[in-house]
């Protein structure tokens, strides 16, 4: 499991339209997403579902190069230090 897995997100219940707060696990992993407010949910397809997961992947690969290239950023920075 990635770092990405507990990112919440809300989607519209497809009844009442209060918003669904699920992780993004529960999307492709449980497949399922259920309105606490009045019961009703969504289950989502399995293409569906991993295709969720494949971009969630993504994001976190996304998300470590950009970690890396700040810090290469800063360790190769000119510092200007306000005496
Ligand atoms: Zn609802």
């Amino acid at each position: 499991m990635g770092k990405l897995d507990k990112k919440m997100t809300g989607l519209p219940c497809p009844k009442c339209d209060r918003a669904i707060e699920v992780t993004y696990y529960d999307i492709f992993g449980k497949k399922e997403a259920k309105c606490k407010r009045c019961g009703s949910m969504y289950k989502f397809k399995p293409l569906d579902a991993s295709h969720v997961k494949s971009a969630v992947s993504g994001l976190e690969r996304a998300q470590e190069k950009l970690g890396d290239a700040i810090q290469k950023a800063l360790k190769t920075a000119d510092v200007q230090l306000k005496r």
